[in-house]
C-alpha cells in the first residue's frame, strides 16, 4: 500500500511539473522574450498540508538551497533563507543582528562556502550544536579561487538533495517515508534538467559564448559551450576594474562577432553591464539573464529548466545570426519544448 501511495504521489507531482513546464512553454511562445514574465509563470508550491509541530529548523544562506530543503522536507521542516532578494547583488551582502538571531535558533545550516558567503564563517564561529552543511565541501569544491556559483553545477542539487534526505531521515525517522518520497520526486524532475543539458550538448557543444560574470559557467561547461573572456568576467564579479586592454579584448568578442550569445547577471545592472548589453544588442548578439538568487514561488528544477530554455532560444538565434538568416526567422525561432 505504501508503495502504491508513493507511486501515485510521484506520478501526480510529475504530472504537475510536466504541466507547469508545458504551460510555461506555451506562454513563452506567445509572449516572446520578456524574462520577468517568464519567471512568474512557472512557480508552484508543492505542499499545502497543515504544518506539523516540532519541525526540524533549517536556515539556508541562499534561497535556492532553502527551496531545495523545503522540497525534500515538506511540512515536517521549517526553512528560512537569508539571501532571498532577486534584485540585490549577493556578493555585496552584509549581515544584520537579525541574521545572527535567525541562525542561533536553527538546528541545521546550509551555506554555499567557496568564499561566496564568507560572512557565514564569521557567524558560525560563535555558534555551537549546529549541524552545518557547507555545499562546496560536500561537492569537494572548497578550493581557493574556485568559481563560487556551484549551484549551477548539474550534480550539486541532486547530491545535496540526497544528503538532506539522509540527514532528515536520521534526525526525524518518524517521517522517513515522506522524505524519501520527496527525494524520488525531486530526482525524477531533475532528470528533465539532465536531459535538457544533454540535448543542448548534442546540438551546441563548442559554440563560443561569453558572459558579464561567471554565474552560469558550470552549466555552460556541462553543455560544452566555449566560454570566452573569463579574466574579464572575474574582474566584474569581484567588483574590480578590468585593464583597458582586457576591456577592449572583451568588447571585440561582441563587436567582431566572435561569440554567439552573451549571458549577464540579471542582479547586477551597473554601468559596465548596461554598456555591454547595449553593445551586444547593437551587434544582434542574443542575451540571456541569469539569476544569482532564485525568484520566489518556483521549484528548483523548474528554475534550472527555465534558464536552460532561455539559453536554447538564444543559441538558436545566435546561430541563425551567424549564418545570416533573415530577421523574420530570428524573431521567432522554431522550437518545440516538449521534445
Ligand atoms: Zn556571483
Amino acid at each position: 500500500m505504501r508503495y502504491l501511495i508513493a507511486f501515485i504521489t510521484i506520478f501526480l507531482s510529475h504530472t504537475i511539473f510536466a504541466t507547469t513546464i508545458g504551460l510555461y512553454s506555451n506562454k513563452l511562445e506567445s509572449q516572446g522574450n520578456d524574462e520577468r514574465r517568464r519567471l512568474q509563470i512557472v512557480g508552484k508550491e508543492r505542499n499545502h498540508a497543515p504544518v506539523a509541530p516540532n519541525r526540524l529548523s533549517i536556515v539556508a544562506a541562499e534561497n535556492f538551497y532553502g527551496q531545495l530543503a523545503k522540497e525534500i522536507g515538506g511540512n515536517n521542516i521549517n526553512v528560512s533563507s537569508i539571501i532571498s532578494n532577486p534584485n540585490a547583488d549577493p556578493h555585496l551582502f552584509a549581515i544584520t543582528s537579525s541574521t545572527s538571531k535567525q541562525i542561533h535558533n536553527a538546528q541545521i545550516i546550509i551555506y554555499n562556502g567557496a568564499n561566496y558567503d564568507g560572512w557565514m564563517d564569521q557567524i558560525l564561529k560563535s555558534q555551537q550544536n549546529l549541524i552545518v552543511i557547507n555545499v562546496a565541501s560536500l561537492m569537494q569544491l572548497n578550493k581557493p579561487n574556485i568559481n563560487p556559483h556551484i549551484w549551477y553545477k548539474p550534480d550539486t542539487m541532486p547530491t545535496l538533495a540526497l544528503y538532506l534526505t539522509n540527514l532528515f531521515v536520521h534526525m526525524d525517522s518518524q517521517h522517513a517515508i515522506q522524505y524519501k518520497q520527496n527525494l524520488a520526486i525531486f530526482l525524477a524532475e531533475n532528470k528533465q534538467v539532465q536531459t535538457k543539458i544533454s540535448a543542448l550538448k548534442a546540438k551546441y557543444a563548442c559554440v563560443a559564448v561569453t558572459a558579464t560574470e561567471p554565474v552560469f559557467n558550470y552549466m555552460t561547461d556541462a553543455i560544452g559551450l566555449q566560454m570566452q573572456g573569463l579574466d574579464f568576467q572575474w574582474k566584474i564579479m569581484n567588483d574590480t576594474e578590468p585593464s583597458p586592454k582586457m576591456l577592449s579584448g572583451y568588447l571585440d568578442l561582441l563587436n567582431e562577432h566572435k561569440v554567439r550569445l552573451l549571458f549577464y547577471n540579471s542582479q547586477v545592472t551597473d554601468g559596465t553591464t548596461k554598456n555591454i548589453l547595449a553593445i551586444a544588442k547593437k551587434n544582434n548578439i542574443p542575451v540571456v539573464g541569469i539569476n544569482e538568487t532564485m525568484p520566489p514561488n518556483i521549484l528548483v528544477n523548474a528554475w534550472l529548466i527555465n534558464q536552460l530554455n532561455q539559453t536554447e532560444i538564444a543559441l538558436q538565434m545566435g546561430i541563425l545570426e551567424q549564418i545570416g538568416a533573415p530577421m523574420k526567422q530570428r524573431v521567432k525561432p522554431p522550437i518545440n519544448y516538449r521534445q
